[in-house]
């Protein structure tokens, strides 16, 4: 495993959401970050076929225009009854024929496959949120981390925090859904506390005990 030795890195990230969530837990480390989309990088396509692919094909792309380290994420909805989609796939399906995104139209596609299967009751709508999180170095380097939450998938959406998927998405054991929780909720982590809730946080703590000297 090797140990991330500089403070400057660069967030290989072009979407808003996940570039604030990431600000705000690498924030604490005394990190000065741009991420890809501040540094006018362009943002490469997603070919893999798996979390991890498509994260070391966004970590290595900004590694290697910037000559720094670079972190990324890869992330998605994994819903049991649809056999695992949208999965890697997440992002696009909100994506318009016009390039743009459209999350309430997404979330409305997700139910609407619940329904067409018939996933009516909360148990036959259970789902995860994954993160895996990449840092490559500008010579190819590559170290990954994974993260999980389970949950359900609820309709109709509730809340307005947070991005994308959040208003569909109830992690296990909370009767709020991701996007009625406030950021701090959400990532359910602190330097000094021992827990993460969300998938991204859970993949972060990962990152920090085995990359960083924290
Ligand atoms: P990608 O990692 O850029 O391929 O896209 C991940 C997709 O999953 C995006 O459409 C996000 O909106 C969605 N997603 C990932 N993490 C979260 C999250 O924490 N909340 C809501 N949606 C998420």
């Amino acid at each position: 495993m090797r140990k991330l030795e500089t403070k400057t890195i660069v967030v290989a990230s072009h979407n808003a959401g996940k570039i604030a969530e990431i600000a705000d837990l690498i924030g604490p480390f005394g990190f000065s970050a741009k991420s890809a989309k501040e540094l006018g990088f362009v943002e490469p396509d997603e070919t893999g076929t798996t979390f991890e692919q498509n994260a070391a094909i966004k970590a290595l792309a900004s590694a290697k225009a910037s000559g720094l380290p670079a972190l990324s994420d890869d992330s998605g909805l994994v819903i049991d009854a649809l056999g695992g989609a949208p999965g890697v796939y997440t992002a696009n399906w909100a994506e318009r024929e016009d390039g743009s995104r459209d999350f309430p139209w997404a979330m409305e596609k997700v139910e609407k496959a619940l329904q067409d299967k018939g996933a009516t009751l909360p148990e036959n709508r259970g789902a995860r949120f994954v993160s895996v999180l990449c840092l490559a170095w500008p010579d190819g380097h590559t170290e990954f981390f994974r993260g999980e939450v389970d949950g359900t998938i609820i309709w109709p959406p509730r809340g307005t925090s947070g991005f994308g998927y959040d208003p569909i998405f109830q992690p296990k054991g909370y009767t709020s859904s991701f996007g009625e929780m406030t950021a701090e909720e959400k990532h359910g982590w602190k330097p000094s506390d021992a827990d993460a809730l969300s998938h991204r946080a859970r993949a972060f703590k990962i990152f920090v005990e085995t990359c960083l000297d924290a």
